[in-house]
């Protein structure tokens, strides 16, 4: 999860419904003009062409002339073969939830299960696939955990991701996107995966504050102690505030990261998140991975070292995985990194 989301933590999130379709974004990273849909494995799919007089579903089976098509933005108009539409949705054929590839040329593919509907926005597709909230919390951890990490690290982060996702969208034209801005979002894990029995052995649980849904965030290596909202600049209101806790497995297992910024004047300054964000975008998210550094002046520039990863607010993944290796839970892990929280049922 990336920083800007810390900036926009304190913006009201309208309320979830229950048993809900989250709708992602995905693949907007490439800003894809091309993208290839194929159904996978023997999954048949329903594509149709909305908006237009002729909206005949067409099959896709997988067989010779059936496995793929392409779609192509024209402005803001979706072409496929000779028809171009507004917009075009593919599920299964009646009409719930399809796994499908889809395929940016020259980049990546991913599969997905839900139902895609692609638009145009100025030559540039659009793809949002509405998925399942535990479909959805499955691909999260997937693309956020490595699979060997210890079971109770993997139920932790679940449940972090859970409670990301029902504390409400982020986005207008989709709920949330697939990027570290949201949380990374890949293809959904076997179901016999380590990563599905976690969200699975979880099902419905997440963190609350004050009986409100607590949109949980996390990064990758606090450095040894985690930060409160307060220590990267940031006013919490009556929202949860976060807290500065000891990370024990960060501390015996540090880890330095080294730059160099060929910035004149003034260096970055450790701990202050919007400034942060505003020089990762100048020199790039490499430049300053972690808000916990100290800056030196070499050159024409600065050399900056730290030891943190990410914002350093909530639960540290590499220390959960540390705790979970040393025989805690799941629940001591989360009441660990998210002090005065609860954990509730969110059927
Ligand atoms: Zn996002
Ligand atoms: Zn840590």
């Amino acid at each position: 999860m990336r920083t800007e989301a810390l900036l926009l933590l304190l913006l009201a999130a309208a309320p979830a419904t229950a048993q809900q379709e989250i709708r992602f974004g995905v693949l907007g990273l490439f800003h894809p003009k091309e993208l290839i849909l194929q159904p996978e494995g023997s999954q048949v799919l329903s594509v149709m062409a909305q908006d237009v007089a002729e909206n005949q579903a067409v099959a896709l089976n997988g067989e010779p002339g059936h496995c793929m098509i392409v779609f192509r933005a024209e402005g803001d108009r979706v072409v496929a073969g000779d028809r171009s539409a507004g917009s075009w949705t593919a599920a299964a054929r009646d009409g719930g939830a399809a796994a499908f590839r889809l395929t940016v040329p020259g980049k990546l593919h991913r599969v997905y299960l839900g139902r895609l509907t692609i638009q145009a926005r100025k030559g540039e597709l659009l793809a949002v696939v509405a998925m399942d909230r535990e479909t959805a919390v499955a691909s999260i951890v997937a693309a956020e955990m490595v699979e060997n990490a210890p079971m109770e690290a993997l139920k932790a982060q679940a449940v972090a991701t859970r409670s990301f996702l029902v504390a409400g969208p982020r986005h207008l034209d989709f709920d949330f996107c697939d990027t570290t801005h949201c949380q990374f979002l890949k293809s959904p894990p076997a179901s016999t995966s380590r990563m599905a029995s976690a969200v699975q052995a979880t099902h419905g649980l997440i963190l609350a504050y004050h009986g409100k849904q607590l949109a949980a965030m996390y990064s990758s290596r606090c450095g040894g102690q985690t930060r409160s909202l307060r220590d990267v600049g940031l006013n919490p209101g009556d929202a949860y505030p976060y807290y500065s806790v000891r990370c024990q497995w960060c501390l015996r297992h540090p880890a330095t990261w080294q730059s160099r910024i060929g910035a004149s004047g003034q260096p970055p300054q450790p701990g202050d998140e919007r400034r942060r964000i505003a020089e990762a975008r100048q020199w790039g998210w490499g430049a300053i991975p972690g808000s916990d550094f100290k800056a030196t002046a070499e050159g024409e520039g600065w050399r900056l070292e730290g030891h943190s990863v990410g914002h350093g607010v909530g639960m540290c993944q590499f220390g959960a995985a540390g705790m979970a290796a040393a025989g805690a839970g799941f629940r001591e892990i989360l009441s660990h990194y998210y002090p005065n929280t609860e954990l509730i049922e969110q059927p």
